[in-house]
């Protein structure tokens, strides 16, 4: 049985963009086929392990927003009446319409159940169109962001106990029905890596785990897998060769890319290798935190370190874990040896989580996934622009720059232009005279000073006009 959400709303509110997120951008070209009436699309979604059916009414691009036309009125009306669950989505940035008033009173008279969404909530320029959304009289609303997918727990918490009764309704009274649900229930998990994941509840911490052959990725995965409940995966019964796997890891949604099962659905050994490689590479560009896992027989091997290094580059937040922990003897030293070496070959990882675990007894897992955590709260810090200026004085005053040729560069100003990883922009003049070991200065002060260990920051110096 497939539960029924039909998402309403006047135009431009984002309907179109939700239904895309929803449904997945392979699904939403189903009314490009010739012939498909064009004024109700109707898709598959998933939201977590949530399966529905979605109306769009989006199909009314010329209604204008100053009038509500009749057409509009009775689309609105037909897929309300198809409808188990209305989605009413107002827009946050404009706050309530008088158009928006019009379709409240349509859903009040015509549909059982209604959730409110206040869509394009990102930010705090929809704060005062939220507070107005409650105004409607359709209870609270979901701050809901289809563009950026933020919400999509919220509008799942109240979906779900919705889905449940009307699963348990239709079993009291009718007999199952034959639904079709379309072809794109079987499909194939394999190669899709670069598009994205099927929606879920939360946006889930990407994880990638890469290491060589034999480090012990399939091992640490199941283990992982093992101990903690399935949340979702793109099919009930998830396979080992899935390229990513999503899970619940002590109340955090992960999502883990998982090179090892994919190697080892390769038939032709010789590929192997090759596989692993391209594998990895494809794992880093996925994952937010890169888990490289090293066999403690025989650590930091040039692989290994290259990947790590990759991860640095590409930046991404690394953890190192030390596997096969339980076949060592003398930990004490092994571990000092370990971060002496870790120290000396990765310089540009310095600071980065090195943990040591067993993925075959499960030790010290609990420990990999703080460090998890901890890495991905560093990447994504963000340092207020007034710390960040007041403490670029004292570094100047502590070590002035450079004066090549006599002139004296100046860093006039600071800010932080993004995150994952951290990234700043210096405002200074002759930015191309500054010497690599003053950036190096203010890098590593940032480093130490915010509390940014291990994770790659970036420095851009800008001129000024
Ligand atoms: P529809 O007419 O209701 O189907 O609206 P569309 O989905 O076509 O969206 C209308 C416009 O709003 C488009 O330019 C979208 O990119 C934009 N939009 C949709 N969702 C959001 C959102 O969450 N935030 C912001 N800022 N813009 C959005
Ligand atoms: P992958 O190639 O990285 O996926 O490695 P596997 O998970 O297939 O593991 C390779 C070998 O190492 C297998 O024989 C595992 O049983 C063994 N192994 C994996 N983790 C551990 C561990 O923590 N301790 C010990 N002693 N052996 C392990």
């Amino acid at each position: 049985m497939s539960l029924t959400l039909a998402i309403v709303g006047r135009p431009n509110v984002g309907k179109s963009t939700l239904f895309n997120r929803l449904v997945g951008k392979r699904l939403a070209l189903v009314d490009d086929q010739p012939g498909v009436t064009r004024d109700l699309r109707e898709g598959q979604a998933r939201l977590g392990d949530l399966r529905f059916t979605v109306i769009d009414t989006a199909g009314l691009e010329n209604a204008t927003d100053d009038s509500l036309p009749g057409r509009m009125r009775r689309l609105t009306e037909r897929a309300v009446d198809m409808a188990d669950i209305c989605l009413f989505l107002i827009d946050a940035r404009a706050g309530v319409t008088p158009n928006d008033e019009i379709f409240a009173d349509i859903l009040r008279r015509r549909s059982a159940h209604v959730i409110l969404a206040a869509n394009k909530a990102e930010g705090a320029a929809a704060d005062a169109g939220v507070l107005e959304a409650y105004g409607l009289g359709l209870g609270e609303p979901i701050r809901l962001s289809a563009e950026h997918g933020e919400g999509m727990n919220d509008l799942y918490t109240r979906l779900m106990p919705l889905a449940d009764a009307m699963e348990e309704a239709a079993e009291d009274v009718a007999p199952e029905t034959d639904v079709d649900i379309s072809e794109d229930d079987e499909e194939d998990t394999e190669g899709r890596a670069d598009e994205p994941p099927a929606i879920t509840a939360e946006k889930p911490l990407q994880v990638a785990v890469v290491g060589r052959p034999n480090a012990g990725k399939s091992t640490l995965i199941n283990k992982i897998l093992g101990e903690e409940r399935l949340l979702t995966g793109p099919e009930a019964g998830i396979t080992r060769d899935a390229i990513s796997l999503q899970i619940d890891w002590d109340g955090t949604p992960m999502r883990i890319f998982d090179t090892a099962g994919m190697r080892k659905k390769a038939k032709v050994q010789e590929k192997l290798e090759k596989l692993s490689v391209s594998d990895g590479l494809r794992a880093v560009k996925f994952a937010e935190v890169v888990v490289v896992l090293l066999d403690a027989a025989i650590p930091f091997e040039q692989q290994d370190l290259r990947i790590a290094d990759l991860a640095e580059r590409e930046g991404r937040a690394v953890v190192i874990a030390v596997n096969k922990w339980d076949v060592e003897e003398n930990k004490q030293d092994k571990l000092r040896e370990l971060k002496e070496s870790f120290e000396r070959l990765l310089p540009q990882l310095r600071g980065a989580p090195l943990v040591t675990v067993s993925a075959k007894t499960g030790r010290g897992l609990d420990r990999l996934h703080d460090a998890i955590l901890r890495a991905h709260a560093v990447w994504n810090r963000r340092v207020p622009t007034a710390a960040l200026n007041r403490w670029l004085i004292g570094m100047l005053e502590q070590h002035p720059p450079p004066a090549p040729q006599g002139k004296r560069i100046k860093l006039r100003y600071m800010t932080q232009a993004k995150t994952r990883p951290p990234g700043f922009v210096v405002m200074c003049s002759h930015p191309d005279k500054m010497p690599e070991s003053y950036s190096r200065y203010l890098v590593n002060g940032l480093r130490q000073d915010f509390d940014m260990p291990g994770t790659p920051i970036r420095l851009t110096l800008r001129g000024q006009g």
